[in-house]
């Protein structure tokens, strides 16, 4: 049996007044996924499927993806598990995909805008998304990396509910995405929040050179304030927004980041106890204030001073 956790984390996020945060796992192997089970998440907010096939040169088959992706969903029986689509090239390549010798990687033909030269193999992977999700309990939704404009977000939904899938969003992480939320929202069923590939993207600073780590720090003022849009967005369509980026595993952050509008958080699992008991530490009110403190904050170190001077600690 799994070790006691620390914390009051008994299976449900929750603010101290009741306010539902549920705390999903990050996985992409089969050990963080028995990560995930141990620590009792209450689903999966991110299934990086590129990393079930990063040492591949040539694309994994229909029957090896439906294995793969099964082996994720049979562990949780009705829990909800959100499968993300290739996120090929810049730091994660994949032979079979990636193309060479882009001048700009990240800037280049990644993720979703694979499908442009490659749309079978996306085709190939929904379908097998969906046959997997056939044999299993989970409550399986999909989404869609590095989606820049509301058109994307629209053209990958009908792709995915041509395959049967049911609950269908894209991830939030170019700031184009950010600044045309309502439109984003409006295309799809939910989108989750990329910090990591956001903030490299809106502080324009190489998310992997830790020379410009200060730029990338997930309490960026410019980050939170587009993070804001996204929350307010999500809001007014009714619709979830999580984020499955770093900054969810920050415990006061995670406050700030559901005073913003989030409602759903996504980390690596060793993260989620010491989330929870910061959540049932706040009230939803607390979360707001200590979000209006965030955004209006000059710099990530003054931000973080006075969120911890708002709530004395
Ligand atoms: C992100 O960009 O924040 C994210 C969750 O995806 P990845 O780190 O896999 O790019
Ligand atoms: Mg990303």
């Amino acid at each position: 049996p799994p070790a006691a956790l620390p914390g009051p984390f008994a299976g449900h996020g929750q603010t101290s007044d009741g306010f539902p945060v549920a705390l999903l796992a990050n996985v992409g192997d089969p050990r963080s996924t028995s990560a995930a089970v141990d620590v009792g998440a209450e689903g999966i907010g991110l299934f990086r499927t590129e990393f079930c096939f990063l040492d591949r040169t040539e694309p994994p088959s229909f029957d090896e993806q439906v294995t793969a992706y099964r082996s994720v969903f049979s562990q949780f029986p009705e829990r909800k598990v959100v499968v993300r689509t290739l996120d090929a090239g810049a730091d994660k390549p994949l032979p079979f995909l990636t193309a060479q010798g882009e001048p700009n990687p990240a800037l280049g033909v990644r993720g979703l805008r694979t499908a442009r030269h490659t749309p079978s193999l996306l085709d190939d992977q929904l379908r097998a998304i969906s046959a997997a999700a056939l044999g299993t309990d989970a409550e399986v939704w999909v989404m869609a990396p590095m989606v820049a404009t509301a058109i994307e977000a629209a053209a990958f939904a009908e792709r995915a509910r041509a395959h049967d899938l049911r609950t269908v969003g894209v991830m939030v992480e170019v700031p184009s995405a950010a600044v045309t939320a309502d439109a984003v929202v409006a295309a799809c069923d939910f989108v989750s929040i990329g910090t990591n590939d956001l903030a490299q993207y809106t502080l324009a600073a190489d998310r992997q050179l830790g020379e410009l780590a200060e730029l990338t720090d997930p309490w960026q003022p410019a980050l939170l304030q587009l993070v804001e849009l996204i929350g307010a967005a999500g809001r007014r369509a009714g619709k979830p927004v999580g984020v499955c980026g770093e900054a969810a595993s920050d415990p006061l952050l995670a406050a700030v980041l559901v005073g913003l509008g989030v409602t759903s958080l996504s980390m690596s699992a060793r993260a989620i106890p010491a989330v929870a008991a910061s959540l049932a530490a706040v009230s939803y009110d607390d979360c707001q204030h200590l979000a209006r403190i965030a955004v209006e904050a000059t710099d990530p170190a003054d931000a973080r001073r006075r969120a911890r001077a708002a709530l004395g600690t």
